[in-house]
């Protein structure tokens, strides 16, 4: 069993239908490797209200949500070497892993093979202790699932990175979008938004696909060259095969053929979005093409570096609307009906008030 010691203030969720509430829980004191970090700021993703919820049957409840964490280092273990108290850092959605698997070796600690320890809603290697997440003042972590976030990101606008960015740069690198690739985006909310700014700026053609055509002048903003809002049939047609790569954020069913067949030869769609509810998807919407369906879960820690690097260099930051903690109910509801440009991010020196 870990050692907890330090009292610390945060928002948890004790059933999938009960609002979020004022929550005290303990923090380990930072073990050899370890760094405690004041959090400043936490993004809302939508998997904090799928957890919440209950939405895919995983829920220990009380949850104490946020996975986009942004802080300053309060102090470090005595073995921690790439961090000092003062400096400015970042905790996604893991905070540990086996470290030793093939996985972990190459630096893919999100498919751990022993299971990677989530920064919520988890048990800790130990097997009994229950992680925390993000709306809280302080967290504990192993230096390994820390990272350094560039002087030139504000902390606010760089929260939202930590998961929507690294879960859209990681499938951008893999399947290779950059100049003479036409990558698609489809749901324009916090993941969509940060994938058409990663994906432009890797030179790729970028069009974003949405429920509806208001959020076209936001996304030629972001770097879209074209926008397809799905109401409109005579658009979809046009865009059938299109795309060599589409990256789907969608967090809700949703028709998966009608994405597809946007795909052309050999083209790729790959889900980061992750619907409670199965998907179906007709055979002939991949065959005749040889088109392919495919998933990525965020993106590995030395990756999450480059990521943030890569935002830095290229002035790219999430958009954001911050909210003080007691507003994070009202969030939720309308994160739900996708009433956000484009991330909620909760200003965590207010749960101190
Ligand atoms: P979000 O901000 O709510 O954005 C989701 C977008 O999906 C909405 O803005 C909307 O875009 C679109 N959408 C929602 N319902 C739809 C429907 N029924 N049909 C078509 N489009 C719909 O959520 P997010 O934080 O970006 O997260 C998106 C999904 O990714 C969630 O399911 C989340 O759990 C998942 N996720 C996965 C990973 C991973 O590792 N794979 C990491 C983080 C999050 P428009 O308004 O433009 O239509
Ligand atoms: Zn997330």
């Amino acid at each position: 069993m870990i050692k907890t010691a330090i009292k610390t203030k945060a928002y948890a969720a004790n059933g999938p239908s009960e609002d979020l509430k004022p929550f005290e829980l303990q923090r380990r004191e930072p073990g050899p490797t370890d760094v405690l970090i004041d959090i400043k700021f936490c993004g809302i993703c939508h998997s904090d209200l799928h957890m919440v919820h209950g939405d895919w049957g995983v829920t220990t409840y009380p949850v104490v949500p946020g996975h986009e964490i942004a802080g300053i280092v309060a102090s470090v273990g005595e073995n921690v070497k790439r961090f000092k108290a003062g400096d400015r850092v970042g905790v996604g959605c893991m905070v540990d892993s086996c470290k030793e698997c093939k996985s972990c070796e190459a630096g893919e600690e999100q498919y751990c093979e022993n299971g990677n320890v989530l920064t919520y809603g988890a048990l800790e290697r130990d097997g009994v202790t229950m992680t925390y997440g993000g709306y809280s003042e302080r967290v504990t972590v192993n230096e390994r699932f820390v990272v350094r976030i560039p002087d030139a990101l504000p902390l606010d606008k760089a929260a939202p990175l930590l998961c929507a960015g690294i879960t859209t740069y990681s499938p951008l690198v893999h399947w290779k979008a950059g100049p003479g690739k036409s990558v698609a985006v489809v749901g324009i909310g916090g993941l969509g938004h940060m994938a058409v700014k990663i994906a432009a700026k890797m030179g790729a053609e970028v069009t974003t696909i949405s429920r509806s055509a208001n959020k076209k002048a936001d996304a030629k903003a972001m770097g879209a060259k074209d926008h397809i809002a799905t109401s409109d049939s005579a658009a979809c047609e046009k865009a059938q095969e299109s795309f060599d790569l589409i990256i789907n954020t969608v967090s809700s069913a949703a028709d998966m053929n009608l994405y597809l067949g946007m795909l052309k030869r050999d083209g790729v769609m790959v889900l980061v979005g992750a619907p409670a509810e199965a998907l179906p998807v007709q055979a002939f919407s991949l065959i005749p093409k040889r088109r392919s369906l495919a998933g990525s879960t965020i993106g590995g820690m030395r990756e999450t570096q480059e990521m943030l690097d890569f935002c830095a260099e290229h002035n790219i930051a999430a958009d954001i609307e911050v909210i003080t903690i007691d507003k994070v109910n009202e969030a939720y509801e309308r994160l739900l009906k996708s009433d956000v440009r484009y991330r909620f991010v909760i200003d965590m020196d207010s749960l101190k008030q």
